[in-house]
């Protein structure tokens, strides 16, 4: 979307609280209760703006108007414009209408909103992946980039609703990829992250097979690219073919996010997840055996419907046995149009809350021991600022940007600066950061 404004001419990228604004575009999250909350917050925070008269106009985007534009739509007037996720290109035309008015238009912002009065202009999704023109722009770190593989899931989880509103699971060429790998080097970035909403399946539906290994030996030759991460697999396609081109390939870090979402048999098949607790340990043990350094992030979720105390204990003994380095854990939220809406028994909040603090809870030991195994270890990091005190703030292999643990390096050189790498020898570990000094 950002790429789009810019192209369009007439439009300059300011931040939300700049006096400069006249449109405030809202990006959505809409997978589960606190996710829509935080959405509509930022939407009402928004139309305060708009209402107050610091700004002319309010577009909200991404997955709450995807799943609920005709509702939002009706509920909240003040929007301007609601655009669905395969919308994006679309942005500019419904700010400055068509092109030959956009011309007429620069540089100022002085348009009415587009040629139409419908402000609703969410699509259906399209049965391939929607290629954008290259003209990303990225409000992020530049030495930093996520990179979307592929859109949908065809999996049938009974406690997600993504599929309903992502659609189908639909790939991004290798070619389409790479380049755009390339792109992203050239702007700056060295660490590169996959993501998807299931990156393992990627090319299933182009190639007929799983591809992505093919795709990180493609990325493995983006001169400048020193990591490429992935986030979000499926433990069931994590193959013996996709552990053993990480292993090889050197440019890929030694870290794996796998959501498992449970350790319990019975709710595993609750939940519609393929796996077992038994074929996940298996999981880990040819990832460490192929790559002893991996890092493995893992997500659960504490009570779903029929999450009985035994099947709560049986998932803590299983953190215990598996001995995740990064562990995330979501209360469940029931979701409209999920089978795990109507299911029953139905978990306390309360409970559910305790149970992820207790789980939590037995992870810390675990991250502890692993952050103590580093210590007199030396890696190469990723600086990415400084705090207060002068000590440089970094990241190592092991963690993904904004959901991992801090490399925080002391005694450092004035000179270093974010996006420069530095090798370190870790002195001291913490829970979840480590403490280093520059070799
Ligand atoms: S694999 Fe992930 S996105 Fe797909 S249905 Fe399951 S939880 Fe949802």
């Amino acid at each position: 979307m950002l790429g789009a404004l810019m192209a369009s001419g007439n439009t300059e990228l300011v931040d939300a609280d700049s006096p400069d604004a006249d449109v405030l575009m809202v990006n959505t999250c809409a997978f589960i209760e606190s996710a829509k909350q935080e959405s509509i917050e930022a939407i009402l925070a928004a139309i305060r703006k708009k209402t107050h008269g610091t700004v002319k106009k309010v577009v909200v985007t991404g997955c709450l108007a995807q799943r609920y534009g005709d509702e939002l739509a009706i509920e909240l007037p003040e929007v301007d414009a609601f655009l669905g996720i395969q919308s994006a290109p679309m942005v500019s035309d419904v700010l400055f209408g068509t092109a030959s008015a956009r011309r007429a238009a620069s540089p100022a912002f002085s348009l009415p909103m587009a040629t139409t009065n419908a402000r609703n202009f969410v699509q259906p999704l399209t049965e391939k992946y929607p290629l954008i023109p290259p003209s990303r722009i990225r409000a992020t770190a530049p030495w930093t980039a996520y990179l979307k593989v592929s859109e949908g899931c065809d999996h049938v989880c009974t406690f997600c609703s993504i599929p309903s509103f992502r659609g189908r699971h639909r790939s991004k060429p290798v070619e389409a990829i790479t380049e755009e790998a390339r792109r992203l080097v050239g702007a700056g970035a060295s660490e590169i992250n996959l993501i998807a909403q299931d990156t393992t399946a990627y090319g299933m539906d182009l190639y007929q097979e799983l591809a992505l290994p093919r795709l990180l030996t493609e990325l493995g030759k983006v001169e400048g690219l020193r990591w490429v991460r992935l986030l979000y697999c499926y433990p069931t396609m994590v193959t013996e073919r996709l552990i053993k081109t990480m292993a090889d390939t050197p440019n890929v870090a030694h870290y794996l996010d796998v959501p498992l979402q449970h350790g319990d048999d019975g709710m595993l098949k609750r939940m519609k997840r393929g796996g077992s607790q038994s074929s996940y340990l298996r999981m880990l043990e040819r990832l460490r055996t192929a790559m002893p350094d991996v890092a493995v992030r893992t997500t659960f979720l504490v009570g779903f419907p029929g999450e009985t105390d035994c099947a709560f204990e049986n998932l803590v003994r299983f953190v215990q046995e598996a001995r995740f380095d990064r562990l995330g854990v979501f209360t469940y939220s029931p979701e409209e149009n999920t089978p795990g809406y109507e299911m029953t028994p139905v978990v306390p909040k309360k409970q559910a809350k305790t149970r992820r603090d207790v789980l939590m809870q037995a992870q810390q030991p675990i991250s502890l021991a692993a952050n103590d195994r580093l210590v007199n270890s030396e890696m190469s990091v990723l600086i990415e600022g400084r705090a207060a005190n002068g000590t440089l703030l970094a990241r190592s292999w092991r963690d993904a940007p904004e959901i991992d643990g801090t490399v925080r390096i002391v005694n450092a050189p004035d000179s270093a600066t974010p996006g420069d790498w530095m090798d370190v020898r870790v002195v001291s570990a913490e829970f979840y950061d480590v403490t280093a000094t520059p070799l």
